[in-house]
């Protein structure tokens, strides 16, 4: 056939295999997608389509028509855009080794009175900003070690009443800024300084002795919090839940993180 492309500024006669003329508007490159798309229709065996050179002339109308229904640079011949995207993940460690097993008496959003703790004596009320890993007899007079999560800056280290030792790292994790809360810890343990740079799985300290003031005499157990976006809250409840925004379910998030065991 005989077929006629026709744009403003020639037409151009092709010769094809099957005896009809067929009439469209084409647009040459880099509309190659709009032609392929096009020719196809015409002519479903593509064997039988003649090669367009990139190189054509055109018209700059059709070139500025073709930009905009194409929207892609005028050298990227009929090339589909590829969306780049973001497929690094950060290797994120536990804070203590067994976490979410050893998060049984007070999870993430828990509403505490003491009244109803699972905690007594208890002296909070308020919703949990954490999760609360425990520890067993045997560990009472052992040295329990706390792990930076992730490759971050230590943003805090004090004595916060009613934690005793907290120590607070920014992290970014794909492309997210995250801070952790590390409460209950020995402050004489901790092994890192405002500023300074951590890495995954890095021991930063060991839990305080439960019921001395390095726990500031709670039972001894990591309070593991973490906020959203740069932080120095170190609230350990929120008097209202919808407060609660302000922070991620640490065991949520962790176990959304591919969080693995810490190298002990
Ligand atoms: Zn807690």
């Amino acid at each position: 056939m005989e077929l006629k492309y026709y744009d403003p500024a020639r037409t151009i006669t092709l010769s094809m295999t099957r005896n009809r003329t067929v009439r469209i508007v084409m647009v040459l490159a880099p509309g190659l997608l709009l032609c392929a798309a096009a020719c196809s229709k015409i002519a479903p065996s593509t064997t039988n389509a003649v090669p367009v050179s990139a190189n054509s002339s055109v018209s700059p109308n059709v070139n500025l028509l073709t930009n905009a229904l194409v929207n892609t640079p005028a050298t990227n011949s009929g090339a589909v855009p590829v969306v780049a995207t973001n497929t690094t993940t950060t290797h994120v460690v536990l804070p203590i080794a067994g976490f979410f097993d050893r998060v049984t008496k007070k999870h993430f959003g828990q509403y505490i009175t003491p009244k109803t703790s699972p905690v007594q004596p208890e002296r909070f009320t308020g919703y949990h900003a954490g999760a609360d890993a425990e520890t067993t007899p045997a560990e009472q007079s052992v040295d329990v070690p706390v792990y930076s999560i992730a490759d971050g800056t230590v943003t805090y280290v004090n004595y916060v009443s009613g934690y005793g030792g907290v120590v607070m790292i920014q992290y970014e994790i794909n492309s997210d800024t995250v801070t952790a809360l590390y409460g209950h810890v020995r402050l004489s343990s901790v092994t890192v300084k405002k500023g300074n740079s951590v890495t995954t799985g890095q021991q930063i300290a060991v839990l305080g002795t439960g019921y001395s003031t390095e726990s500031d005499g709670e039972r001894k157990h990591l309070h593991f919090s973490l906020l959203k976006g740069a932080s120095t809250n170190v609230k350990g409840y929120a008097s209202q839940q919808s407060e609660l925004a302000a922070w991620y379910d640490p065991e949520q998030w962790l176990r959304d993180h591919g969080a693995v065991e810490p190298a002990t």
